[in-house]
C-alpha cells in the first residue's frame, strides 16, 4: 500500500487554522510565499512517496547491526538519507548564513510529518540533527558555529544527544558522566550514556554527539550539568575529520520496534569535547536541543498515525466480512466506520495542534514576543504528548481494522504500532510532559493557558451563527477546561496537580482539536464538515470526564498505597 502525503491537510491547516499567514507577514518569514510553500510540500512529498516509503519495511526487517564496533545500517537508508540531505531538509529552519534555509519551523514540521509517516526508523536521524543546530545556533561559540553548523546542514556530519544514563533517566540530574578542563579550551569526557539514537552510521563521514556531563565542581543535580560537543572524528586543521575520538559503541538495543533506528551504549573514556553553552548551563543549552525534538516526536506520532491510517482505509476498502450492504466491503460496517473516522480526525486535531504550536514558535522566532513565547511553550508538551498519544492509538486501531491481519506481520499494521510506541517514552515521557503543563506551564498564574481558551471561545462565538449546535459544544468544553484551569492554579500542593496532569493535557488537546474541526467546519468542504461533526459530537465529550478526574486531586489516588496494589 503506497503512502500518500497529506498535502490537502496541510494547505487546509496553513490557511484556515493556524497563524501562518500572521507567520509569513513577518519580515523573518516573508520568503515563505504561497508559491515557496506549495513547492516545499510538493517536494518534500514527492520524496517521501518514492524514496522514503520503499525503505521502511526494510529497516523493519533489517535492522542496524553493530559490526566492529562500526554501525551498519539498514539496506537502503544510505540513499534514503542522501535524498534527504540533498533536498535541503535537514536545514529547512537554520540560519542561511549557516547554508540552512531560514524557513517557518511549521513548514519543517509538515516535512517531518511526511517523512515520519514515510520511514520513521531513518528520520529520526535527521530530527536529531535539526534539534543539534538549533542548540548549536543558539549557545556555541562562534568558532564552534561556523566549524560544525554547515556540515551537520548539509548532511555530511549529523548530531545526537547524550542525556540517559542507567541512573539518570527522566531524573537527568542524577547523571555521573564527568568533564574535566584540558587547559587548552578542551575538556576530555568520560561516562557511559545509554539509549543513544544513531550513534553512529556508515552514511555520514562525522557523528557530532551533545553531551551532558559534569565539571568537578559542579553541584548535584540539574544544575552542575554542563553541555559538550563531542565528536567521532576530531576535525583536523582543515575541518576535516580527523583523529578517531575516544568514544565508542558498546553495544545496540534490541527493540520493540524502530529497528532501522540503531539505539546504542556509548562509552566516552577522556573523549575529547568542546563547552557548548556557559559552565553549568549545559541543561537550559539543551532544552533548546529538547524542545526542538519534543514538537518534533510529537510529529512522528502524527505522521506515523498517518501511515497507519492509510493502510487501515486501504485494507477496509478491500475486506470483505459478513453482509456489509454497499460496496460489500468491511468499510460498510457501523463499527468499521467508526474506527476509521476516530483515526482520521484525531490525526486532523492533534496535527491542527502540532502546527499552531509551530507557529508560535516561529512567531517567537520573528518578533521575539513574550505573549508567543509562553503560548509556544504550552503548547508543546501538548504537541509531544497527544501527537505520539495519538500515533499509538492510531496504530492499534489500525490494527484493529485489519482483524488477524493486522497480527500478522505482512501488512506493515503492526510495524507502526511497534514503531511508534516509543515516541511516548523518549523525549520525556508523555507523564512528564503532562506535568511540566500543570506545573511550570501554569507558573504564569495560567496566563497562556487562559488565552489560549479565550482563543477557542472566540472562534465558538463566531461560529455560533451559522454553526449553533456545534460552536455551543466547543463553548462549552472551552468553559469547563477554563474552570479547571483556574482550579489547578489554586492547588499550591503540587500533587493535586499532578495526579490529574495526564487527563488534563489530553482534555486541553481534545478542546484545541475542537477549535480546529470547528474551523474545518466553516471553511471546509462537506467532507470535512462530516469529520468534523463526528469529532465535536462524539470525541469532545471526552472532555468532561476527563476533567472531572482532574479535578479529583490526588487524596483518593494517593490513599491506595503501594501494598495495596500489590495485594
Ligand atoms: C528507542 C529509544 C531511543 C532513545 N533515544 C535517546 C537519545 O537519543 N538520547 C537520550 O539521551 N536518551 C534517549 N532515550 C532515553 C529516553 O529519553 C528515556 O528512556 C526516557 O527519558 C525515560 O527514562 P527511563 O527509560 O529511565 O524511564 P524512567 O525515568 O525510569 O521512567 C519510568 C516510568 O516512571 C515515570 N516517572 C519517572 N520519574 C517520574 C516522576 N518524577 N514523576 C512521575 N513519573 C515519573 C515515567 O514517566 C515512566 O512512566 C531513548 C530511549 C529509547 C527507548
Amino acid at each position: 500500500m503506497p503512502y500518500r502525503a497529506p498535502v490537502s491537510d496541510f494547505r487546509f491547516l496553513l490557511n484556515h487554522v493556524t497563524d501562518f499567514a500572521a507567520v509569513t507577514a513577518t519580515d523573518k518569514f516573508s520568503e515563505a510565499t504561497p508559491d515557496m510553500t506549495e513547492a516545499i510540500l510538493t517536494e518534500a512529498a514527492k520524496m517521501c512517496e518514492e524514496i522514503l516509503a520503499p525503505l521502511n519495511r526494510s529497516g523493519d526487517l533489517h535492522p542496524a547491526r553493530l559490526e566492529n564496533g562500526v554501525v551498519r545500517t539498514s539496506p537502503g537508508f544510505a540513499d534514503g538519507y542522501k535524498a534527504i540531505a540533498d533536498g535541503g531538509w535537514i536545514g529547512m529552519s537554520a540560519d542561511p548564513d549557516n547554508g540552512g534555509m531560514g524557513l517557518p519551523m511549521t513548514l519543517t514540521t509538515a516535512v517531518n510529518d511526511m517523512m515520519s509517516a514515510a520511514c520513521l526508523s531513518l528520520q529520526l536521524n535527521p530530527l536529531m540533527t535539526q534539534g543539534q543546530i538549533e542548540a548549536l545556533e543558539h549557545h556555541a561559540s562562534q568558532e564552534l558555529r561556523d566549524l560544525y553548523i554547515p556540515k551537520l546542514i548539509s548532511g555530511e556530519w549529523c548530531g545526537t544527544m547524550n542525556l540517559t544514563e542507567p541512573q539518570a533517566g527522566s531524573d537527568v540530574g542524577a547523571l555521573r558522566s564527568k568533564a574535566m578542563d584540558n587547559g587548552d579550551g578542551t575538556y576530555a569526557i568520560s561516562g557511559q550514556k545509554i539509549y543513544i539514537s544513531w550513534a553512529d552510521n556508515d552514511f555520514t563521514q562525522n557523528v557530532c554527539h551533545l553531551v551532558l556531563a559534569r565539571l568537578p565542581d559542579g553541584v548535584p543535580g540539574t544544575k552542575g550539568i554542563s553541555l559538550f560537543l563531542v565528536p567521532k572524528f576530531i576535525p583536523d586543521a582543515d575541518g576535516h575529520p580527523g583523529q578517531q575520538n575516544s568514544l565508542r559503541v558498546v553495544s545496540l538495543e534490541h527493540k520493540l520496534g524502530l529497528h532501522g533506528s540503531p539505539t546504542a551504549v556509548m562509552e566516552y573514556d577522556g573523549a575529547t569535547g568542546w563547552m557548548v553553552g556557559p559552565e553549568n548551563g549545559g541543561m537550559a543549552a539543551m532544552f533548546t536541543m529538547m524542545n526542538n525534538a519534543r514538537l518534533g516526536v510529537g510529529t512522528q506520532g502524527i505522521g506515523v498515525a498517518e501511515g497507519a491510517y492509510q493502510h487501515a482505509l486501504h485494507y477496509a476498502q478491500d475486506r470483505k466480512q459478513g453482509k456489509a450492504g454497499g460496496s460489500g466491503s468491511i468499510i460498510e460496517h457501523a463499527d468499521v466506520r467508526r474506527m476509521l473516522a476516530e483515526m482520521k480526525s484525531d490525526i486532523f486535531a492533534a496535527r491542527a495542534i502540532a502546527m499552531m504550536c509551530a507557529c508560535a514558535i516561529d512567531m517567537t522566532t520573528a518578533t521575539g514576543d513574550a505573549t508567543w513565547r509562553a503560548r509556544a511553550a504550552f503548547l508543546t508538551p501538548i504537541a509531544k504528548a497527544f501527537g505520539t498519544d495519538t500515533g499509538i492509538k492510531v496504530a492499534s486501531t489500525g490494527v484493529q481494522v485489519h482483524g488477524g491481519m493486522g497480527f500478522v506481520e505482512e501488512t506493515g499494521a503492526a510495524q507502526y504500532l511497534r514503531d511508534v510506541r516509543v515516541t511516548a517514552i523518549y523525549e520525556g515521557t508523555n507523564g512528564i510532559q503532562a506535568m511540566d503543563l500543570v506545573a511550570r506551564k501554569l507558573m504564569d498564574g495560567g496566563e497562556a493557558a487562559r488565552l489560549l481558551i479565550e482563543e477557542v471561545q472566540a472562534g465558538s462565538e463566531a461560529a455560533r451563527s451559522s454553526n449553533k449546535e456545534l460552536a455551543e459544544a466547543v463553548w462549552q468544553a472551552a468553559e469547563d477546561l477554563r474552570e479547571t484551569t483556574d482550579w489547578l492554579v489554586a492547588q499550591t500542593d503540587l500533587n493535586q496537580r499532578f495526579a490529574g496532569a495526564v487527563p488534563y493535557l489530553a482534555a486541553f488537546a481534545r478542546v484545541l482539536g475542537g477549535h480546529a474541526h470547528l474551523a474545518a467546519v466553516i471553511h471546509g468542504d462537506a467532507a470535512r464538515a462530516r469529520l468534523a461533526t463526528f469529532y465535536i459530537r462524539r470525541l469532545l465529550p471526552e472532555v468532561s470526564g476527563l476533567l472531572a478526574h482532574v479535578r479529583e486531586g490526588a487524596d483518593d489516588l494517593l490513599a491506595i498505597t503501594p501494598e495495596d496494589l500489590a495485594a
